[in-house]
């Protein structure tokens, strides 16, 4: 028995420390990537339901390991949220997402989307980057929505005060997942936001017997009587856009449906002008 035990105990610990050193290795190379700027953009456009008419684009990340491959953010951007690195990424999403899309920015008008956590808007870096290359790529802050997501629990105050330092910039907020466990009503009432993305977790249930279908005849109905911008993510299907268009005809639309992300070079292709 005390054998066993200490084989299982042995082969435990193995286990542990391999997925320890994988994590840091994975961690190390995600370092390596922003330094050497090898993290790229796709871009996916949003659309009005009713004419379907573009009116902006969310810059979403991806990063190719010349190792490992294709690592989604999914994967990366919690490691670098739970090691202190999302910060940099943020910082680094701001420049490159705005300078990138600065010529299509001043031809158009739409809006880019920049997802960032909410420890990082916070930040005075953050603050002074974002605002600093606005100024240097001659866009305007109108044309800047951020997206903000609470997968750590983070004080609603320091969200305020940054919310308030960005009045008369012009950049607006968006409440991103709405709908899930991070990201709800009580989070819509505390916050000023001017747009909010509704996860697709509730586009799904669209037409369906799920639990979350119960959940959208009355946020369909909270809709009409605030003034805010909704985005349905998520949107797949024919039947998922004919419901949106017909139940929430002022809502807007994102999804394979329409479009998946694609480069910035490939973008040109739906844009109006
Ligand atoms: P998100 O902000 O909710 O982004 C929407 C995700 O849904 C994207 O996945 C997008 O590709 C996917 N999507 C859009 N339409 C459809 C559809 O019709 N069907 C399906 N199945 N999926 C659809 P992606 O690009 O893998 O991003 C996953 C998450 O990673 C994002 O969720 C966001 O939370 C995070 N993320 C991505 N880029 C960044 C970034 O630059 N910064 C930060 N902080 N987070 C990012
Ligand atoms: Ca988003
Ligand atoms: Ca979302
Ligand atoms: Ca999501």
């Amino acid at each position: 028995l005390f054998s066993l035990s200490f084989i299982i105990g042995f082969l435990i610990g193995t286990l542990y420390i391999n997925n320890l050193s994988h994590k840091q290795s994975l961690l190390t190379r995600l370092e390596n990537a922003i330094l050497n700027q090898e993290l790229h953009f796709v871009y996916q456009p949003i659309y009005k339901v009713k004419d379907r008419n573009i009116t902006g684009v969310e810059a979403l990340l991806r990063w190719t390991d010349s190792q490992i491959g294709y690592i989604g953010p999914d994967i990366f951007i919690p490691l670098a949220e739970k090691n202190g690195l999302i910060n940099k990424i943020s910082q680094y999403v701001v420049e490159h997402a705005i300078r990138q899309c600065a010529p299509m920015l001043l031809n158009n008008d739409i809006t880019l989307s920049i997802n960032v956590s909410c420890a990082d808007i916070c930040s005075a870096e953050f603050r002074e980057k974002l605002l600093s290359t606005l100024k240097k790529e001659n866009v305007a802050g109108e044309s800047i929505i951020l997206e903000i997501t609470e997968r750590q629990s983070f004080g609603t105050d320091d969200i305020k005060q940054t919310m308030d330092f960005f009045k008369g910039t012009g950049i607006m907020f968006a409440l991103d997942d709405f709908g899930t466990g991070y990201s709800n009503l009580n989070w819509l009432s505390l916050l000023d936001v001017d747009e909010i993305k509704i996860d697709k977790s509730i586009t799904d249930s669209i037409g369906t017997e799920s639990i979350n279908k119960h959940i959208l005849p009355g946020l369909i109905g909270m809709f009409k009587n605030i003034p805010k911008i909704v985005v349905f993510e998520g949107v797949e299907t024919e039947m998922q856009y004919q419901f949106l268009k017909e139940n929430v005809p002022e809502c807007c639309v994102q999804g394979w449906y329409f479009a998946k992300a694609v480069p910035l070079s490939e973008l040109r292709a739906v844009l109006p002008g």
